[in-house]
């Protein structure tokens, strides 16, 4: 693609899952800078410190600029012919079930396309899992049990329009912070608009909470379960909806009877008098949003946790509603994306079923593909299992680095080193799983790239190039569509631009769609290659062609956005390079119509079970997370010396009774255990921490940290439904360090 470097290009911020709207330009002398771009319907004009740091992290230092084969430089023809051939020989000699493919949510939605479609279509195996299996498979779960699909059914004016907003599990304030910024900006302007936390930690987010529930760690399936019997004692539920639109309530209805007040405040620690105060707030508040992420997720009950939370939007109907239902938000900027082309060991394309005959035999159709996925592949912590007891032979990770971020760290770094033959494409020439790789592919970077991304609430934007990209480094569509041809199916990828990847993609969605998914698969069938270098941000579903387009001017206070809700758009100034795709949002489910086989929404139900995973060994509960200035294995974050200001070391948060029972002070030095490893680390003594509990990010790796990696403390111990691992809750003990 040509770049016209005096131009300000139209992308995407490539950190998490809010999807803002970036400008950037690239001026004379090559400096780059970055704004916000204040047509963009997620951001509209706002970036968070990260963000804003964005020209500070795109330099040179670092990058994989040519092909690498065992250290030594090679040619892209080389290197290319060398991963093909490996892949088809292992396949040839132990079954397609010996490879797998790592991907990553920092995926473009056409890289993940052509990854997932050379893996299930053309190689025969499902074993493509994603790091998106750390961030949001349990919503995913969560949503396919309680709708029949992984549908997400809120979009980001609700929480502009809700007059409740229940945060569980949900640090917005770093983690989101420009949903945070809307939330704070929207309860400026009306007050009456109330705020509860529910979290172990006292964080940011509790400066906007009018309630915060430092709730113990894994209380939330009992938390819910708990609102759910106490609505149905007190004349709180939406019966007519219940009877017409869902299925199951008896059942969940009963199980949640089993649960007293003073039970739930047993298995949650808070007091019946915190929990009273939060039930009849919730059960006077028609419009009620509970936005939850990675505090419900990243838990060996994640699952339940979102089904707990879905079951009282449907016993009092408040789900696709203006204002209204359950919504999770996403880590990663394209962990969505990655879910619409079925980049989980257990999806299939375009929202459709991998154990669903009848989509799998049109998804090989479509594709005129040599075989088809039959059954779903390993999940993420299953795979590097594999991986470790010699099952997968040859592995190809792309753009991400589960040495570092996977649980039981230093286990999963062992397995690859053994792994016969690994492949990983990168933008970085060192990171603790690049050095491990027999054969190094350079990838394009953000501000290279060009492709699309999902957020969080389903609004697909572009990735548009401003830089050109350097070295041999070359899009990840194009490096697998190059294995691919080399593998012998060249025909189908035969792509030549991410638009046209996007174009098959959009084609699949629509593809003889037989009636029984015609709102969702349907998405984006109406996108042509034409359509998508002007694309403006869209929500899909596209609705009917020909209603309004970009919407007048930004959300006042929520009063544009209730306009949109309520089918009163106005057609607006189309931004330059719109194309006629942005439509008025469809909301999901306004009708009452799930994608079960009866369309009714299902309860699920619960008997919420109290997990204890301390010991003597182990008194303390650790739990992860991100702060607000670094992402990841920050691998891009560490470069900017501004947002290492925020925080400049690794830490461990510890209550001061914690502190006092251990002999330790603030800014002492302690050796935190589990029983997968142990790390040295700065201590902060906070009352924001829960007695019994600890806190630290997880973002410092050996590159960072010279003091052991906090990766290689978690647990593979993951939700028997999701595959997602329980990063939240580790058992760990905590001592001072005392050199020599
Ligand atoms: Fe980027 Fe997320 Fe910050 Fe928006 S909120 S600027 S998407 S990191």
């Amino acid at each position: 693609m040509e770049i016209d470097a005096a131009r300000e290009v139209r992308t995407t911020c490539p950190y998490c899952g809010v999807g803002c709207g970036v400008l950037a330009k690239v001026a004379a002398n090559g400096q780059v800078s970055v704004r916000g771009d204040p047509d963009h319907p997620a951001n509209f004009g706002r970036l968070c410190s990260k963000g804003s740091a964005l020209a500070e992290t795109i330099d040179l230092d670092g990058r994989l600029l040519h092909p690498q084969i065992h250290d030594r430089p090679a040619g892209w023809n080389e290197a290319l012919d060398l991963v093909a051939s490996t892949f088809r020989h292992t396949i040839a000699e132990h079954g397609p079930d010996a490879v797998a493919f790592y991907v990553s949510g920092q995926l473009l939605t056409e890289d993940y396309y052509l990854a997932n479609k050379l893996m299930k279509g053309f190689i025969g195996s499902a074993n493509i899992d994603t790091n998106s299996r750390l961030c949001m498979a349990s919503s995913v779960a969560g949503h396919c049990r309680a709708f029949g699909s992984d549908t997400v059914p809120g979009i980001y004016e609700d929480l502009e329009l809700a007059d409740l907003i229940v945060l569980v599990g949900s640090n917005l304030a770093w983690c989101h912070p420009v949903l945070y910024q809307r939330i704070a900006a929207a309860r400026e302007k009306r007050p009456e608009m109330k705020i509860v936390l529910v979290d172990p930690r006292r964080t940011m987010t509790s400066d906007i909470a009018d309630m915060h529930l430092a709730i113990a760690p894994d209380g939330d399936v009992a938390l819910f379960t708990g609102l759910l019997a106490w609505l149905g004692q007190h004349n709180a539920l939406d019966r007519a909806y219940i009877t017409a639109h869902t299925a199951g309530f008896g059942q969940a209805l009963f199980a949640a009877s089993t649960l007293d007040l003073a039970g739930v405040a047993a298995a949650t620690g808070l007091s019946e008098d915190e929990l009273s105060r939060f039930y009849s707030l919730f059960a006077r508040t028609e419009k009620a949003v509970t936005v939850y992420s990675q505090g419900v997720n990243q838990s060996s009950q994640g699952t339940d946790k979102v089904n707990a939370i879905i079951n009282c939007h449907l016993a009092t109907g408040r789900i696709g509603k203006a204002g209204a239902g359950p919504f999770s938000v996403t880590g990663q900027p394209n962990a969505m994306g990655g879910r619409e082309v079925g980049g989980m060991a257990n999806m299939l394309a375009a929202h459709m079923e991998i154990e669903n005959p009848g989509h799998r035999e049109r998804v090989q159709r479509f594709w005129k593909a040599p075989a088809i996925a039959g059954e779903p592949g390993l999940k993420a912590v299953e795979m590097f299992k594999a991986v470790a007891d010699g099952r997968i032979k040859a592995l190809w990770i792309m753009a991400t680095n589960p040495v570092d971020s996977m649980p039981d760290a230093g286990a999963v770094e062992a397995s690859i080193k053994a792994c016969p033959f690994v492949v990983v494409s990168d933008v970085l020439a060192e990171t603790d799983t690049v050095r491990h790789a027999h054969v190094r592919l350079p990838a394009t970077a953000w501000g290279e790239k060009d492709g699309t991304v999902t957020n969080s609430e389903r609004r697909i934007s572009r990735q548009r190039p401003f830089l050109a990209a350097p070295g041999e480094a070359r899009p990840d569509w194009w490096i697998i569509a190059e294995v691919a041809r080399r593998m012998g199916f060249g025909e189908a990828f035969a792509h030549k631009s991410p638009a046209g990847i996007f174009a098959e993609h959009a084609a699949l969605s629509g593809f003889e769609n037989d009636g029984e998914r015609d709102f969702d698969i349907s998405a984006y069938a109406a996108i042509d290659v034409e359509d998508y270098e002007g694309l403006a941000p869209f929500h899909w579903p596209a609705p009917s062609p020909g209603t309004p387009l970009w919407p007048a001017g930004r959300p006042e206070g929520g009063a544009q956005a209730q306009l949109q809700s309520e089918g009163g758009a106005q057609a607006g100034t189309r931004p330059e390079g719109a194309t006629s795709i942005e439509r008025q949002p469809t909301r999901f489910f306004a009708d009452g119509n799930f994608y079960t086989p009866d369309r009714k929404a299902r309860f699920i139900a619960l008997r919420p079970t109290v997990e204890t995973r301390i010991t003597a060994a182990f008194p303390l509960v650790l739990n992860t997370g991100r702060i607000r200035d670094h992402w990841h294995t920050m691998t891009r974050t560490g470069k900017s010396p501004r947002l290492s200001q925020h925080i400049a070391e690794p830490f461990v948060e510890i209550h001061p009774e914690d502190a006092q029972r251990h002999g330790i002070g603030d800014a002492d030095i302690a050796r935190v255990s589990t029983p997968r490893g142990e790390v040295l680390v700065r201590v902060l003594v906070t009352t924001r921490q829960r007695p019994g509990s600890l806190f630290a990010p997880m973002h410092w790796t050996d590159q960072f940290a010279a003091r052991g990696r906090l990766d290689t403390l978690t647990a593979s111990l993951a939700d028997p439904v999701s595959g997602q691992p329980a990063l939240k809750h580790v058992a760990a003990r905590i001592e001072k360090f005392t050199a020599g």
